[in-house]
């Protein structure tokens, strides 16, 4: 990655990294990750003061860039190997996708909002990174992709939409924060077989609601 990135860039992703490992994210992979990726490109504008802080940041659409955090936590519970096939529910920035793909996971990201999804499946191949992207519903899921190794939710959802659940592989994990519209609990739901699932808890989160259906801009 060569475009617009800086010493000055590195420096910043350093000590976000350092930070992140203070809040709990222990996985040198994950890390390594974040440490990767240059989140300034994928803001509205250069706020490179905001980039590398770990908060959310308004990208447009009424929709918010993950907190580092919140993106090192999830990415961490998903297990990732290398070459695993993930599908990604709420595209947003981009940003989440391209640290799924530093990790060497093959990426299928679907987006609800027209606009966000026009913009960032151009602008992430101009930076490197190609995931599959998909203007849709995920509560539906890709059907036609499955099943994924990994399952990746980065909107706030009521419950574990059914779909999902079934385009999971067996031993597969989804990573989703189910709860109300003020608070979620990070939520891990792995296939043990056909029919059965276990459930683990990771914490409180506030995210951006889940929507049902698309909108054309
Ligand atoms: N992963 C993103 C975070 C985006 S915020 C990033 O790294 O920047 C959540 C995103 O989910 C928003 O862009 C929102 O439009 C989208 N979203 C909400 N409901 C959705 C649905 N049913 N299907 C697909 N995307 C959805």
């Amino acid at each position: 990655m060569e475009i617009n990135e800086s010493p000055r860039h590195k420096g910043l992703r350093k000590r976000l990294i350092d930070g992140l490992k203070i809040k709990g994210i222990r996985n040198e992979k994950v890390l390594d990750a974040i440490g990767k990726v240059p989140r300034h490109l994928f803001m509205e504008s250069t706020f490179l003061q905001f980039a590398y802080k770990d908060q959310a940041f308004p990208i447009g659409a009424g929709q918010t860039i993950s907190q580092p955090f919140t993106v090192g936590m999830q990415t961490q519970l998903l297990e990732i190997e290398k070459g695993e096939k993930v599908l990604e529910v709420g595209t947003g920035s981009g940003y989440q996708a391209a640290v799924l793909l530093e990790m060497g996971a093959r990426v299928f990201t679907i987006e609800r909002q027209k606009e966000l999804y026009n913009k960032v499946h151009k602008f992430l191949p101009e930076i490197g990174y190609n995931p599959a992207c998909f203007f849709g519903d995920g509560y539906k899921g890709l059907p036609n992709f499955a099943p994924f190794d990994k399952i990746i939710v980065t909107a706030g959802a009521p419950c574990v939409p059914e779909d999902l659940k079934f385009q999971l592989a067996i031993n597969g994990r989804m990573v989703i924060p189910v709860g109300s519209e003020h608070r979620q609990e990070m939520t891990v739901v792995i296939r043990v077989t056909e029919n059965e699932y276990k459930i683990e808890k990771h914490g409180d989160y506030v995210f951006v609601p889940l929507l049902k259906g698309t909108v054309n801009f």
